[in-house]
């Protein structure tokens, strides 16, 4: 067992927080306050090859490990910013760098890899199926030599800032399978080839996350975009699942890092009564419990990025990994709130926007009920609720 981040490790976290430095508290604020798409943020790290982390070195990338990938965004929110806006760039082409034949894995990924191609885009969720993805009614029907796709989505992020979009799709009706995570399949739909069939309509959400809500009107999709094998695309789906959970519980840990160290400074600093507040035993407390939550979750990240390095099977470390790290962030999130009082309302001091962002990470990209399901029932054989 060896807790020590490699030299490389170390210097790619040193090398983040100097990009980060390049995009203060203010940037963030203003780009929030207008509900922009941090574009200059997400290209600068496009450029440097952060976002291609994942992909290997064949296709232009440069090829490290999910670790690795993990320190990249945990950096990203410790330093105050935002990783949910580039995170997708990094792990969407897993599905096709797994499950894509080699034509499609040699004309998409040296693009995405160079950040001239977007696949930021992953439409899943529906209006009548959230959790309960094997539900979802958006039709992908082969017409000779292409798929029309017609249907809707909810909550699919990132669609305006993508060139192609990985979409899930019924290809086989839900009462004819008999096997229920069989009949759906995966998609590389391009976006811009679609303009007019493919209604964009953002939702008005409680963060600055650039979601929307799809209408597919026949869309066209060639059937050389049909990733993998058709019927399969759920199973395709679920194997990225603990990629994903690995990296959003390393940007939760950066978001409690973020509270933690702003509110400890400012506990130390604000007199009320005479001394520091975080002299109180109500306001340095939680500071303390959330900072050892964070740690703990911290240890499962790194246990489950190890082994998901390594190949072996990790399911219920990622998912407690995405479950702890997502709760330390809130609760360390609170403890900044109260420690700031009033203060924590106003948004010049980055708290609330935090506060906001940090949330959904108990909720998105799975909700942790999902996770904690996932635990009793898969890896502590307890009955289904579903
Ligand atoms: C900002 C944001 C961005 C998103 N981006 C994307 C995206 O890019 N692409 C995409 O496909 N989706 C996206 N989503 C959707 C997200 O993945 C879903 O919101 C999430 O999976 C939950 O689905 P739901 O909202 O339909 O909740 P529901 O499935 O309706 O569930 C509601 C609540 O009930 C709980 N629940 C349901 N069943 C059970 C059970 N058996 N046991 C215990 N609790 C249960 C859930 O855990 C949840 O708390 C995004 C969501 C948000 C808010």
């Amino acid at each position: 067992m060896d807790f020590n981040m490699t030299p490389e490790q170390q210097q790619i976290r040193a090398e983040i927080k100097r990009v980060c430095k390049e995009f203060p508290d203010a940037y963030w604020r203003e780009i929030d306050s207008k509900k922009e798409y941090p574009d200059a943020f997400v290209r600068k790290l496009s450029e440097l090859g952060w976002l291609a982390a994942l992909i290997p070195e064949e296709f232009g990338g440069t090829g490290l490990g999910i670790t690795e990938a993990s320190i990249i965004l945990e950096e990203i929110n410790h330093s105050g910013g935002v990783a949910t806006a580039c995170h997708a760039q990094m792990y969407t082409m897993g599905t096709l760098l797994r499950h894509g034949n080699e034509e499609q894995k040699k004309r998409y990924l040296p693009k995405i890899a160079a950040g001239e191609l977007r696949l930021q885009a992953f439409g899943v969720t529906e209006p009548d199926s959230g959790s309960e993805t094997t539900k979802l009614q958006t039709t992908a029907v082969r017409r000779g030599d292409k798929y029309l796709i017609n249907g809707q989505k909810i909550f699919i992020s990132r669609v305006l800032q993508s060139d192609l979009m990985l979409l899930l799709a019924r290809t086989t009706p839900y009462e004819e399978v008999k096997d229920k995570t069989r009949g759906l399949s995966v998609f590389i739909v391009d976006l811009k080839e679609n303009q007019g069939k493919l209604e964009v309509k953002p939702l008005d959400l409680m963060i600055n996350h650039h979601t929307n809500q799809l209408f597919f009107d026949n869309v066209e999709v060639p059937i050389e975009n049909l990733v993998g094998e058709e019927g399969l695309g759920f199973r395709y789906i679920i194997d990225g699942w603990n990629a994903e959970r690995i990296l959003v519980a390393a940007e939760a840990v950066g978001d409690g890092r973020w509270f933690i160290e702003r509110a400890a400074k400012y506990a130390s600093e604000r007199i009320v009564f005479g001394r520091a507040i975080g002299s109180n035993q109500g306001i340095q407390f939680p500071i303390a419990q959330a900072y050892a939550q964070i740690e703990a979750a911290d240890l499962v990240r790194y246990q489950a990025a190890t082994k998901f390095d390594r190949q072996e099977k990790c399911g219920a470390e990622a998912n407690m990994a995405k479950l702890l790290a997502s709760e330390a962030a809130w609760a360390a999130a609170n403890a900044c709130l109260t420690t700031h009082g009033g203060y924590g309302f106003a948004t010049e001091y980055d708290v609330e926007r935090k506060f906001r962002e940090t949330r959904l990470l108990t909720i998105a990209p799975v909700s942790n009920n999902l996770v904690l399901a996932y635990l009793g029932q898969h890896v502590l054989g307890m009955p289904k609720s579903y």
